[in-house]
């Protein structure tokens, strides 16, 4: 059979194309994640435009309305070991880098208003909204809007590693993610989409007594609650993962349970399944504002018009804090960026995602058989800063070379910035506001909210539907902060 290419790399059609436009996804951001145009060798350079000039033909729409996906270095495919020599000062706290994604999202909204009122609004299409809004409609609460001011991958929920594990440092935490695995490794039969669920497990490396420490000292407690953490010594991890040189390794951790994902899709199905169950969700929608009286909000105002609400939800990840203050309520979280590449695909030889948990590096191995992998910088400032750093290059060659020696020559295809959502205790900011009871929180969950979205949204729509207590609430309330009451978790990775 005949067959029109548009992206010869990802051998990509223009049948794939006219059908992701036909599912909705008319924005090139979001056709390049649904059809996979533009992410192998070329990163776009030959596609992007063709895709364009087919969008326009399908769509009717003008080329400024047409904003192309955000350029993201490096120019060329260019080996790690490349990387490794470059000369920064990595000790050093990283500048602004290049090419940040433009976060204006221009002409794509749709021109008639939001509906004018409705039961929940939901700020925020990352998967904590969706997961809410679907576990919402579940329960039969329909009456729900997400408002989303970007594309549904726009932000963390769209740049992260994919990986979801139950090595926690607190029981909670490892109760609400071992039952987030439970639902993740279920999602494509319940929801019908492929998620590329791979249980390869993660491997905890620690180069230093105190890092071992905890290794041990979290391994008992997984234990205890149920996760078989198995303390290793490094011959033993060797075994688990034979490519990996144990230089400077004192210890690990491995739990053969635990797992990596394709993200995106998790967006998709659950946007997909809550629209079917009747709730609207609206890309390309930014709240401006809230309307209040007697102490709860009245109104939510986006520039598709105000909707009318009785319960307003706060999912807008690192982008809570400002949405907050438009509502005049201070949230204690803070943005950091944290940097992540991928690069060309191998043969598989990574069954887990691993970490060395004193540099915080971690990699893994998509099921495209790209090694996907990033670190977090211990001087990186707060602030909304999606760009992307060559000294994030370096530092991460450096480690990844390290344990991998034999990928110097693996070559780097692309990298990108996504936001943690960083909280003083690293721990959630979850329920009712202090003086504003109807406006929820639901945010803070610095590097690890993928993982633990389904199992909290499910209780939280349990929690909201039900008006039954649930101790999450109040454990993770707003005012733990300015009660002096923190709930730390130290597992965290980056
Ligand atoms: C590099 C990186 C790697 C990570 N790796 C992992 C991992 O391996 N495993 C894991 O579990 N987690 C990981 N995380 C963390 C995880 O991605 C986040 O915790 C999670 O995605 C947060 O989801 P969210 O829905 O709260 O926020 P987001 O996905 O950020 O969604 C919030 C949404 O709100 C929208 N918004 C903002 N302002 C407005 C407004 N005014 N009006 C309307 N909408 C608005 C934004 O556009 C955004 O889409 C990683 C994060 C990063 C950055």
């Amino acid at each position: 059979m005949s067959k029109s290419l548009l992206c010869p790399c990802e051998d990509v059609t223009t049948a794939e194309v006219a059908h992701a436009i036909g599912r909705g996804y008319r924005d090139l951001e979001s056709l390049k994640r649904f059809t996979g145009f533009g992410t192998g060798m070329c990163q776009g350079k030959q596609c992007l435009h063709a895709v364009a000039r087919f969008v326009e033909s399908q769509t009717g729409c003008t080329p400024d309305q047409l904003q192309p996906f955000t350029p993201r270095p490096p120019l060329f495919p260019t080996e790690l070991s490349q990387w490794a020599a470059l000369g920064f000062d990595v000790a050093r706290a990283p500048a602004a880098g290049v090419l940040a994604p433009d976060e204006t999202f221009p002409a794509l909204r749709a021109p008639q208003p939001v509906q004018s009122k409705a039961r929940v609004v939901i700020i925020g299409g990352g998967i904590m909204g969706l997961s809410l809004a679907w576990n919402l409609a579940q329960r039969g609460e329909r009456d729900v809007v997400v408002l989303e001011r970007g594309y549904l991958c726009a932000g963390a929920s769209g740049r992260n590693g994919g990986g979801i594990r139950a090595q926690w440092g607190t029981p909670t935490l490892i109760t609400l993610a071992r039952r987030s695995l439970e639902l993740m490794s279920r999602f494509a039969r319940d929801m019908g989409i492929n998620v590329w669920f791979r249980r390869g497990g993660y491997l905890f490396l620690a180069k230093s007594a105190e890092v071992a420490k905890k290794l041990e000292r979290s391994a008992a407690l997984h234990n205890r609650h149920g996760v078989p953490t198995q303390l290793l010594t490094p011959d033993g991890a060797r075994d688990v993962v034979p490519h990996l040189t144990m230089q400077g390794v004192q210890a690990a951790a491995w739990n053969p349970d635990d797992a990596v994902i394709f993200p995106w899709a998790f967006l998709w199905g659950y946007a997909r399944q809550a629209a079917a169950l009747g709730v609207a969700v609206e890309p390309f929608t930014r709240v401006q504002g809230f309307e209040q009286r007697d102490g709860r909000v009245t109104k939510v105002v986006t520039d598709r018009g105000d909707i009318a609400c009785e319960t307003v939800v706060l999912a807008a990840g690192a982008w809570s804090p400002e949405v907050a203050k438009l509502a005049g309520v201070r949230l204690p979280n803070e943005p950091h960026r944290h940097e992540i590449c991928s690069t060309e695909p191998l043969k598989p030889f990574l069954g887990p995602l691993v970490s060395v948990l004193d540099s915080g590096v971690y990699f893994s191995q998509s099921m495209r058989g790209e090694l996907v992998g990033g670190m977090g910088h211990p001087q990186e400032p707060a602030g909304m800063n999606l760009s992307s750093t060559a000294s994030f290059l370096q530092r991460y060659a450096q480690a990844v070379t390290e344990q991998l020696p034999g990928l110097g020559t693996l070559k780097v295809l692309r990298q990108w910035a996504g936001p943690y959502d960083v909280t003083p205790d690293n721990s959630p900011i979850l329920g009712p506001t202090p003086g504003l009871p109807n406006l929820l929180q639901l945010s803070g969950f610095v590097g690890h909210g993928f993982m633990m979205a389904p199992a909290v949204t499910e209780r939280m729509a349990q929690w909201m539907v039900s008006g039954e207590s649930d101790e999450l609430f109040e454990r993770f309330a707003l005012q733990r902060f300015a009660e002096g009451r923190l709930e730390r978790e130290d597992m965290v990775i980056g």
